[in-house]
């Protein structure tokens, strides 16, 4: 089987002249299918641009990128995650799901018994008429991640989706999103600069450094399924937490 992801020699650069930015140079990584990566670094290290550049929203400078061995073209089968502003505020939450089974053709019949088991998925049963701005900032991103799911892409992208959300809810959003990915394994591609966030959810730990962004360290977790918030306390969770973060310390110094 192809790697889920093939990152080859990946540069990219905004801007010309004095005025170029090298967001990338030279990045190279393979994902694995079923693998849950996360991007970890500080601000301006390239995240968000490779992330875009995997789901065909942003064209590589230099090298390539391919989804299951094939180059990614126009809009790759992938769903993508933002931390706001990723429902439509003009749709119900029952349309907001059902919006990209709506944009592939999916009769109504299997539109509708998608959406409310989605909906159940996300516990937001009671909640598909409603509209974005009446719900919490928890609702709202468990509807962008059922409205991502709903059209079963093997690829998942998250660009810091938990980010904007309270401590509390963003723990009940991390335990939704590894009961989901259990049920349906994904790729699963997600970017934080929360270390406790990544070593919860990560296969694999992907640091990256700034100006230019390259890959500064990649970091296995060891660490069984399934992971609950709890254990985080634990030595092995403890170890790790303390190798991240001087890694991320090191990598923000080179930020400042
Ligand atoms: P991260 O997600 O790690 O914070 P980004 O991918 O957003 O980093 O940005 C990486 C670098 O590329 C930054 O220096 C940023 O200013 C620059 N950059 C990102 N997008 C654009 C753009 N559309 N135009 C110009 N520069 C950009
Ligand atoms: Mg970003």
């Amino acid at each position: 089987m192809p790697n889920a992801i093939d990152i080859h020699q990946v540069t990219k650069t905004f801007g010309e002249g004095t005025a170029m930015v090298t967001a990338l140079e030279k990045v190279s990584l393979a994902i694995r299918d079923g693998e849950f990566v996360v991007f970890l670094g500080p601000s301006g290290c390239g995240k968000s641009t490779l992330l875009r550049m995997i789901a065909g929203l942003s064209a590589v400078t230099e090298g390539s990128i391919s989804i299951d061995g094939r180059p990614v073209e126009g809009r790759p089968s992938v769903g993508m995650v933002f931390q706001s502003y990723t429902s439509f505020p003009w749709l119900s939450v029952a349309e907001n799901i059902g919006f990209g089974l709506d944009l592939a053709k999916a009769g109504k019949a299997r539109r509708d018994e998608k959406v409310a088991a989605m909906l159940d998925r996300v516990s937001l049963g009671k909640f598909a008429g409603s509209y974005p701005s009446q719900l919490s900032g928890g609702m709202q991103q468990r509807v962008a991640i059922a409205r991502a799911l709903a059209v079963d892409p093997r690829i998942l992208l998250m660009d810091e989706p938990f980010g904007a959300l309270d401590a509390l809810t963003r723990v009940e959003m991390q335990t939704l999103l590894l009961d989901l990915c259990a049920e349906d394994r994904k790729t699963v591609v997600f970017v934080t600069h929360d270390i406790d966030e990544a070593m919860l959810l990560a296969d694999r730990i992907v640091v990256f450094s700034p100006h230019p962004g390259r890959i500064a360290e990649i970091v296995d977790v060891d660490i069984p399924h399934p992971r609950s918030i709890e254990q985080t306390e634990r030595e092995d969770f403890t170890r790790l937490r303390h190798r991240l973060r001087q890694l991320l310390f090191a990598m923000a110094k080179r930020a400042a």
